[in-house]
């Protein structure tokens, strides 16, 4: 049997599940948010939650902001995932309160930052979304939102409206203990390079985008 020693030499107890680590001020181009830190002890990521204005425990208004390099630092036109962030991050600054976690590990529906830019290549050649993480032998969704339950625990958040167009989403966050009263969805508009991508996620993934409809011209 194995114990986690201290630094200071002293047995402590294994811990498991995230662990708040710090508070910090993060003034940002849209609001003043706080950024707490967490240390998920079952996978060892270091996670994130900006938190805006005062948090009630029930219906906060929430996005569980799955990481995407490319599209949130890069401006990738591949996903939408950076206008989702950004329109995220201004729904909840106009809300008053509200929660943004960014959940590290979730590249590409959790394949990772390698896994993903593969699969971009593969979807270059003409594969959707779907086909690509399984040519590479990948799977087609790995995000686990455990983390993402326990970080809204910790904030006493009992039920969210959540920010998201994925009914997957909601259903693994009620797993996890979190009511979502409502789903808001947030929709961004689509643009040449990504219409395949977001017609793969309605059709293959369940998402809910009905503002594609309006969308026939690049068919
Ligand atoms: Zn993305």
């Amino acid at each position: 049997m194995t114990e986690n020693i201290g630094v200071l030499g002293t047995k402590s107890p294994r811990r498991s599940g995230v662990e708040r680590v710090v508070n910090a001020p993060l003034p940002t181009v849209y609001g003043k948010f706080q950024a707490i830190g967490y240390l998920d002890h079952d996978r060892g990521d270091e996670q994130v939650a900006l938190v805006y204005g005062d948090i009630d425990s029930d219906r906060v208004l929430t996005r569980l902001h799955s990481e995407c390099l490319t599209g949130d630092a890069f401006g990738s036109q591949h996903c939408e995932c950076g206008d989702q962030l950004a329109a995220a991050l201004r729904a909840v600054v106009a809300e008053g309160s509200g929660i943004v976690v960014y959940l590290r590990g979730h590249e590409g529906r959790g394949i990772g930052l390698l896994g993903k830019l593969r699969a971009m290549a593969l979807q270059a050649e003409g594969l959707d979304t779907v086909e690509a993480n399984l040519a590479l032998g990948l799977p087609v969704d790995a995000r686990d939102y455990g983390v993402a339950a326990g970080i809204l625990s910790d904030l006493g958040v009992r039920s969210v409206r959540l920010m998201s167009n994925n009914p997957r989403k909601r259903e693994s966050l009620e797993r996890h203990g979190i009511e979502v009263a409502e789903t808001v969805p947030l929709l961004i508009e689509p643009c040449e390079n990504n219409i395949t991508y977001l017609r793969t996620k309605r059709e293959r993934l369940d998402h809910v985008l009905p503002h594609l409809d309006a969308v026939a011209h690049w068919s």
